[in-house]
């Protein structure tokens, strides 16, 4: 068996394949192949899987390149919206992604913005290396508390509810939350409540996105939304970046529509909207919200699986239907 992996990733997965006596190529390129170069790279070559990436736009002309012979592309994401589905379907190609492993890690990550923006950290930080600190001041970055104020989590699946929990139980917050899919239980055992989008935008101290990209998805946060939130509130975005519309918040931040936002994905990565690098009231990070050595390690070993299985004639566990 054969298997194309389309950029460096922790050794783990590669080791498990190699173990089945799977011949592995690698990338060799150090970034993102293009459209003509993942073509290039997998035409012919009769590979039977690909481990790819969510920075892969994974349509139906990589799958005629790829072959027949290969059964399945495993996304190394829980998201895949880089990846047409419906072609895939046709032509029986298996698709999987690796949900619930980096579920900590990015609720962890989501924390760490929610705090870095309400705190002020990374403002604080560029201030005291600058040499700016000339002592304690009463009115040095005031920013603004995040225990028992109230969390919008809008989606409320695995990431969402984790950081649901720990707002809950380790911050007293009161959470909101958002999702075609109400949750009772959950409800039950942390006192979150289900509201409608308009509630949770114009109740919520703090709205954290936690969606899948979808075409309902699709800017979900525009203008209208951003008008809903409080002055005093936080976007945190660690779901997809073109689920909110970032020239308008750009706009929102540069007008005081809001008090702040902290974002790991962006509408057109890795390019960011004009003048958002610019702001002072945001937090950016380079869609690392997964990116720890433990979680990076399960996510390689998780699409190894789904590769083995699929190869061994069996039903992969993390099979997108
Ligand atoms: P999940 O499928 O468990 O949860 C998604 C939730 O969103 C579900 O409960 C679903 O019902 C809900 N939802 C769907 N459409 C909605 C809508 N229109 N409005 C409100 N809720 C809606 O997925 P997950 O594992 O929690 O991951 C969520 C997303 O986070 C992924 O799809 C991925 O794009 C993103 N993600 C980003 C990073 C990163 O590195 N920044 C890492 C992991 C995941």
């Amino acid at each position: 068996m054969k298997i194309f992996v389309t950029r460096e990733i922790p050794d783990a997965g590669i080791k498990m394949l190699k173990e089945k006596g799977y011949e592995v190529e690698v990338s060799s390129k150090d970034g993102v192949l293009t459209k003509e170069e993942l073509i290039s790279a997998v035409k012919g070559k009769n590979y039977d899987a690909v481990l790819c990436l969510l920075t892969d736009k994974i349509d139906d002309g990589i799958f005629e390149a790829a072959g027949p012979q290969c059964k399945i592309f495993a996304n190394y994401a829980v998201g895949f919206d880089n990846i047409d589905l419906a072609a895939a379907k046709k032509r029986g190609i298996m698709i999987t992604n690796t949900p619930g492993v980096l579920t900590e890690t990015v609720a962890e990550h989501t924390f760490a913005l929610m705090l870095a923006v309400a705190h002020r950290i990374p403002e604080g930080d560029k201030f005291t290396k600058a040499g700016k600190y000339a002592g304690w001041a009463p009115m040095l970055l005031l920013g603004s508390d995040v225990s028992k104020k109230t969390l919008g989590v809008v989606g409320l699946g695995r990431i969402g509810s984790r950081v649901a929990y720990h707002a809950v139980k380790g911050f007293e917050m009161k959470a909101l939350y958002y999702d075609p899919k109400p949750n009772p239980d959950f409800e039950k055992e942390y006192g979150a409540k289900f509201v409608d989008l308009e509630t949770l935008l114009k109740d919520s101290d703090f709205v954290s996105i936690h969606v899948p990209l979808l075409p309902e998805t699709r800017h979900l946060i525009g203008e209208k939304e951003l008008k809903m939130m409080k002055k005093t509130a936080y976007l945190i975005n660690t779901s997809r970046g073109p689920i909110v519309d970032e020239p308008v918040l750009v706009k929102a931040l540069q007008e005081r529509w809001i008090a702040g936002a902290a974002l790991d994905v962006f509408e057109n990565e890795p390019k960011l909207a004009q003048g958002l690098a610019e702001s002072d009231n945001v937090v950016l990070t380079p869609h690392i919200a997964s990116a720890t050595f433990e979680t990076r390690s399960k996510m390689s070993e998780m699409a190894a699986s789904n590769i083995i299985e699929a190869l061994s004639g069996g039903i992969p566990p993390n099979l997108l239907k």
